[in-house]
């Protein structure tokens, strides 16, 4: 399998060709991308072409998808596995992108087994084992500490990779306690913030649960890096040896 694979993406890195202008153009708009170096970049290159090539985004309805839009999303879903490699993302294909807000209709039973039905709008969602759900009028809105492309795939890293539904299991190599009792610690400390009405940098809705403070962290790990260093520092540098990167250091 390994080999067949291998071979398989050899050949894919050597006849796909990507648009530079439109790699440049893209780019350009994500300002989280500027510190990478040119080896960086290269590697990302790279896993964009392996993951156009390998999963299967659609627009929904009659959306259809442009060129700009498809390699957008490809560049900010293969940044927070930069250093992990696409297998990361091997159990599921696709990607279902709406034009805006979609609405999504669900049935919760609460503890007296009366059934109620929410209908509400989400500009993103993951699906474990299945799709990545998002808004691209949402990943438009993206700016720093703001980005629904990392925040889901942040969740499928998070729930097709080893762990509990609150947190992922640490990296081989990493302390599991050490990172465990910092995401932890970090989580009550915010919710605490949230709590007291203490302003807090980092969007609030990351204290509605331990897995949404990991993908809120994770969007601010990426997209705003030397503020998270510099409130978090702990927090910080365990997703660093997670994600096997230092956006921080990047100049
Ligand atoms: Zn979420």
């Amino acid at each position: 399998m390994g080999f067949i694979r291998n071979w398989r993406r050899r050949r894919v890195l050597k006849n796909a060709r990507l648009d530079d202008a439109l790699w440049s153009k893209v780019t350009s708009t994500l300002s989280f991308l500027r510190g990478l170096t040119d080896k960086e970049s290269w590697r990302l290159r790279e896993l964009v072409l392996l993951f156009l090539s390998e999963k299967e985004m659609h627009g929904a309805g009659t959306f259809v998808l442009a060129d700009e839009v498809r390699l957008s999303i490809a560049v900010q879903a293969c940044l927070p596995i930069l250093n992990l490699g696409l297998d990361v993302y091997d159990s599921w294909v696709g990607v279902i992108v709406y034009p805006g807000e979609f609405r999504v209709r669900k049935e919760e039973m609460d503890a007296d087994g009366v059934v109620h039905t929410t209908d509400e709008g989400l500009a993103g969602e993951a699906w474990p084992g299945g799709p990545v759900v998002l808004s691209w009028e949402d990943v438009g809105l993206s700016e720093r500490g703001y980005n629904v492309v990392i925040h889901e795939f942040a969740h499928k890293i998070h729930m097709d990779g080893g762990g509990d539904q609150d947190f992922p299991a640490e990296r081989p190599g990493m302390n599991p306690e050490r990172w465990r009792e910092t995401l932890e610690a970090s989580y009550q400390s915010f919710c605490a913030d949230v709590d007291a009405d203490r302003p807090t940098f980092i969007d609030p809705y990351a204290a509605e649960h331990p897995a949404e403070f990991f993908a809120v962290m994770s969007e601010a790990f990426f997209t705003e890096s030397a503020v998270l260093a510099r409130d978090w520092p702990d927090l910080y540098r365990q997703l660093a040896l997670f994600y096997r990167q230092d956006p921080a250091g990047r100049g």
